[in-house]
């Protein structure tokens, strides 16, 4: 592979260095694109809810070191204000990327959701979506992914809106019938919040929320693949029923992940990080502290699927998700630099970010 100016010139055979290129020897080793996480709060203390750029850079900086290159900061329900602060501070960290992973824009997670569904997300903040709210949110055009509850009369709006401005709509914390699920579809809703968790089960003469992200293969289909939140054979089963275009490992992950055992915070909430679980104080889980190179080494044990297959899942599957396919995602001319070289039993060795290193092992 031949990388120009932050971007990917030429790969295959045949392709040489120029006589002032430096050489990376990756021999024995998987050459893969960044991984991209695109529903993550928080790692290593830093919290998207922090509102700051100082914790944008801090998860930027994390993220590199398991080969994530690119990232959507995730909000939690919330006020007004304390959402506009971290929708701003990822706006600024575009502007003036910090060291590291690179935040591609926004996840909003709520705060149009279904109460009865809200699992780790303050419940004094759930509301039905209001216009002039939403187009505040958006009004920085950095907004990749909004999660509702379609269900809501309120809410069903803010899905074409949302498509319009080049964002996933997606259905979470919801407990939306497979007929309403159906019904939003045709809105333009594409994308589902870490399936299973916080949303309405799979009954068989009520397939609810489950049995419509499953089947309906318009919808991109997240998944927590930390042992904790899914079965792994649920795992597998998404993977089989979505296939691996249409399911994206995402890892949720909150300030906890990368730090060990003890208590954080999650949107002023206390949380207990222990034996690989992120909970409440009532046992409600709370996010996780997966971290995408677990994930992908995780699908692999759990759906015993090729490799090029678990990569993809973290890679050009999400990158699509979100409308950022066309630059990131694949090893693909034209496309940014964003590579990572893993050992074969896929443990991270260096990531490079628009044709920069940023971690060796
Ligand atoms: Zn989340």
């Amino acid at each position: 592979m031949l990388i120009e100016d932050g971007k990917i010139a030429a790969v295959g055979p045949g392709v040489s260095a120029g006589e002032r290129c430096e050489v990376i020897d990756a021999s024995g080793l998987i050459v893969a694109p960044g991984y991209v996480d695109v529903h993550v709060h928080g790692s290593a203390g830093h919290d998207t809810m922090d509102g700051t750029t100082e914790a944008i850079a801090g998860m930027a900086k994390f993220f590199a070191t398991r080969g994530v290159t690119s990232f959507c900061p995730t909000t939690l329900t919330a006020s007004r204000e304390a959402i506009m602060a971290s929708v701003k501070a990822v706006h600024e960290c575009q502007q003036n990327p910090p060291e590291g992973a690179r935040p591609l824009g926004v996840h909003l997670e709520g705060p149009y959701i279904e109460v009865g569904k809200k699992g780790a997300q303050p419940e004094q903040y759930v509301r039905p979506a209001e216009a002039d709210e939403y187009r505040e949110f958006f009004s920085l055009g950095n907004i990749k992914a909004i999660t509702l509850a379609p269900e809501i009369e309120e809410n069903k709006d803010l899905i074409s809106f949302a498509r319009s401005r080049g964002a996933a709509a997606v259905v979470g914390h919801s407990d939306a019938s497979y007929e309403q699920l159906a019904e939003a579809v045709k809105l333009g809703l594409n994308h589902a919040t870490h399936t299973f968790n916080q949303m309405g089960p799979l009954h068989h003469r009520k397939p609810g929320t489950v049995g419509g992200v499953l089947l309906l293969d318009e919808i991109y289909a997240e998944f927590i693949a930390d042992g904790v939140h899914l079965h792994p054979a649920i795992v597998d089963l998404i993977v089989r029923l979505k296939g691996p275009d249409r399911a994206v490992a995402i890892t949720d992950a909150i300030s906890g992940a990368g730090m060990p055992d003890g208590e954080y915070e999650l949107g002023g909430q206390k949380i207990v990080v222990k034996d690989g679980a992120v909970r409440l104080a009532d046992g409600t889980l709370a996010g996780s502290c997966l971290t995408l190179d677990r994930a992908v080494r995780n699908i692999a044990k759990f759906t015993g699927r090729p490799v090029a297959e678990c990569i993809r899942m973290a890679t050009l599957t999400p990158a699509r998700s979100i409308g950022v396919a066309d630059r990131k995602g694949s090893l693909e001319p034209g496309k940014d630099a964003d590579v990572v070289l893993l050992t074969p039993d896929l443990e991270v060795k260096a990531t490079m970010v628009m044709g920069e290193v940023v971690y060796q092992a």
